[in-house]
């Protein structure tokens, strides 16, 4: 809890929660920040917040935060404090212990995505030239990681293509499985204002999220499409772009791979792709269909924005490679107010992908088998490099499980509450010899861990963070770090320990050493941010002010990649024992697992997940607003309260993921994205009854 007053002096940082990134001025006296107040010269927001950037801070105060290193030697023992030196002595020895035993692959770690990136370049930097292998990942894996798959293929970058200004020039908008109102919002503000300064819009979502009918706003379209049939809508759109000839021919033979365009015109052309076809499998009437494809090819600019109700599928990867298909197709690339935007959720999702925290990845998406990136690195961290891709997330613990995986340095991540089916999660660490968890709270993952040593909030730090439009903007240290270091003082102290000689002063120091070694972060560095407030990558020779939108002449990858997507169903599929789909999905006032906003004032605005159930499901089963409901699937149960609301279709429901007491996550299944295992967190066959509680 912070006391109001006035400020003696302020500093200028940005937003820990969600990928639009907002600049505040963190208004102080002495070190006591008193409050946030929105940026005007912020370029993502320009002087405007939410709740949450603006109000829940009060967690880097709040007397859950442990400020000391603990250890213990199994996971059914107390903690017991330690002095730094000895936690990082300790798992130094543990690491180098169990690498001796069981190879030096049974390590690994996993960056996050709410550190900076310089903290999330040292950890993937640990990984790589400590441990000795590739077994790195990110958080990303489980949100956006279809986004860097499915962008890179058919662009060459794996990034949205447009700044946020630029939708001050579209005339139509398609959003598609995001809802920019709870999870974007300062974003979803100014597409507002947008649309009602006239341009048209269109919402393919199964649920009748705000932006389909709020003040002064009303979709054109809302394609209300069943959980899992995103791929077979978007090329039914094709379809109708195709037929009825409303592609841009000259700019798909100009900028596009002309017969790739060709196959993938004439796969979307078959009869199974038509929207009458497509009817059937999507629940969306086929006139909807056919009208929503005419206004986005013929509407002028026109944008997509999407969240992770694409990417979070089996054929996540597909649906943005779709996505990317119908912008290719109709030309909507590589000006103002049109272009393919993914919503990134976390406040640095982008960085920590841009930074190398895939484990097939060094930092500026270059693969690791490619000879020349991994000289480049060889050379500036003096090792050798494993030339093979490492283990993902879902690998790791399946590894674990079978014993050949044995150790992991886990930071700002917890993947016991974020990731699914979390009975394999919980197996696949309770399997392990040394869980290290480097975080603010005992959260959930922090059970199953040997070592514990305390994180640092983004008031206490320096660095960057890499919003959804590419563009770095500033951290700044406001307060001193209550634990006496920042994360990113902590992995070079664990660097240290396990013998790499690492002497970073300062995260400017980290990010010269990105500059150097990543061509689209060439021209970064703190003094130029000094200068210019945030820039958008790429930046380097070519483009010293940065980049707000890309591709405009030429695709980064030379020409444009279409891309045959054929829809295949979920795995996942109802039945007489779970009839009903769950999907999921965030609000205003809280964020993901909600370990920061569940500490602070905001829990006022949401005490409890909550299921939405449509009134026909409610009734068959006898079901009351506000009454306790059993949500089960094939993979677990929990318990929550009923929401009754036509804002889901009948044979869909709806919830939130906010609080550990609900645990959504036990409920979800263990499919996932064929390209990169993201689960497949928004399609759950599941049965709802009344229960008496938890
Ligand atoms: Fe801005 Fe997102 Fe922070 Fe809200 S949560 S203030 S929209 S960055």
């Amino acid at each position: 809890v912070v006391e109001k007053g006035q400020p003696e002096h302020s500093l200028v940082t940005t937003c820990a929660y969600c990928g639009v990134g907002c600049s505040f001025k963190a208004e102080m006296r002495g070190e006591e920040l008193i409050r946030m107040e929105p940026y005007k010269d912020g370029k993502a927001n320009h002087g405007h917040s939410c709740v949450k950037g603006r109000f829940a801070y009060g967690y880097a105060h709040h007397r859950d935060r442990i400020l000391k290193p603990m250890l213990r030697e199994k996971i059914t023992d107390p903690w017991r404090e330690v002095s730094w030196d000895e936690a990082f002595a300790h798992v130094a020895t543990k690491f180098r212990a169990i690498q001796a035993r069981y190879g030096k692959d049974a390590i690994g770690g996993i960056t996050s995505s709410r550190c900076t990136n310089e903290e999330t370049y040292l950890v993937q930097k640990l990984v790589r030239a400590g441990f000795g292998n590739n077994n790195v990942d990110t958080c990303a894996r489980v949100c956006h990681s279809p986004t860097g798959y499915g962008l890179k293929a058919a662009f060459g970058t794996s990034a949205g293509t447009q700044d946020f200004d630029s939708v001050e020039h579209a005339d139509v908008v398609l959003v598609i499985g995001a809802n920019p109102t709870d999870g974007h919002p300062v974003f979803a503000s100014r597409l507002k204002k947008r649309l009602r300064a006239g341009a048209r819009l269109i919402v393919i979502d199964p649920r009748r999220i705000d932006l389909v009918r709020t003040p002064h706003v009303e979709a054109a379209h809302h394609l209300a499409l069943r959980p899992g049939t995103n791929v077979a809508v978007l090329d039914a759109i094709a379809h109708v772009i195709v037929t009825e000839g409303l592609y841009d021919e000259a700019f798909v033979r100009e900028r596009c791979e002309w017969s790739a365009f060709e196959h993938w015109a004439s796969f979307v052309a078959e009869p199974r792709n038509s929207p009458e076809a497509v009817e059937a499998v999507s629940g969306v009437p086929a006139a909807e269909i056919r009208a929503a494809a005419r206004l986005y090819a013929t509407g002028g600019n026109a944008a997509i924005y999407y969240g992770l109700g694409v990417t979070e599928h089996s054929q996540g990867t597909t649906t943005v490679m779709a996505i990317a298909n119908l912008a290719m197709a109709t030309g909507n690339l590589g000006r103002p107010g049109v272009g393919v935007n993914p919503l990134r959720g976390q406040n640095n999702v982008q960085g920590s992908c841009d930074m190398g925290s895939f484990p097939h990845e060094l930092p500026g998406y270059r693969h690791i088998s490619d000879d020349a990136t991994r000289q480049t690195f060889e050379k500036l961290w003096g090792v050798s490099l494993d030339n093979e891709p490492g283990l993902r997330i879902p690998n790791m613990l399946d590894a674990a499980v079978d014993g050949s995986f044995r150790g992991i340095y886990i930071q700002g991540e917890d993947i016991v509450q974020s990731d699914p089916d979390t009975h394999h999660v919980t197996a696949g660490l309770a399997a392990m010899d040394c869980v290290v968890v480097h975080d603010l709270f005992l959260n959930e993952t922090a059970n199953y861990a040997h070592v514990f040593l305390p994180g640092s909030t983004f008031l206490e730090k320096d660095g960057t963070f890499t919003n959804a439009e590419r563009r770095i903007n500033r951290v700044r240290r406001v307060m001193s770090p209550l634990n006496g270091y920042a994360d990113w003082e902590v992995t070079q102290r664990l660097a240290q320990a396990m013998g790499l000689a690492w002497h970073y002063t300062h995260p400017s120091e980290i990010m010269d050493e990105i500059a150097a070694a990543t061509p689209s972060f060439a021209g970064v560095s703190y003094r130029r941010l000094e200068d210019v407030g945030s820039v958008q990558w790429p930046c380097n020779e070519a483009a010293p002010e940065g980049t707000p939108v890309m591709h405009i002449g030429h695709f980064a990858r030379g020409l444009g990649q279409f891309m045959i997507t054929e829809y295949v169903p979920t795995e996942e599929r109802t039945g007489p024992r779970f009839p009903l789909l769950l999907t999921t999905g965030r609000i205003l006032s809280q964020y993901n697992v909600g370990a920061q906003t569940r500490r602070t004032a905001n829990v006022v605005w949401h005490e409890e997940d909550l299921l939405e159930i449509h009134p026909n499901d409610a009734e068959n089963r006898g079901i009351r607003d506000g009454d306790f409901v059993r949500l089960a699937s094939r993979a677990g149960e929990t318990t929550l309260r009923a929401r009754i609301t036509d804002r889901v279709a009948p044979g869909v429901v709806y919830t939130t993921f906010h609080h550990p007491a609900t645990q959504a996550n036990v409920v979800t299944t263990d499919f996932s994205d064929w390209a990169t295992n993201c689960p497949e967190y928004k399609v759950t066959a599941v049965q709802v009854s009344p229960s008496n509680g938890p």
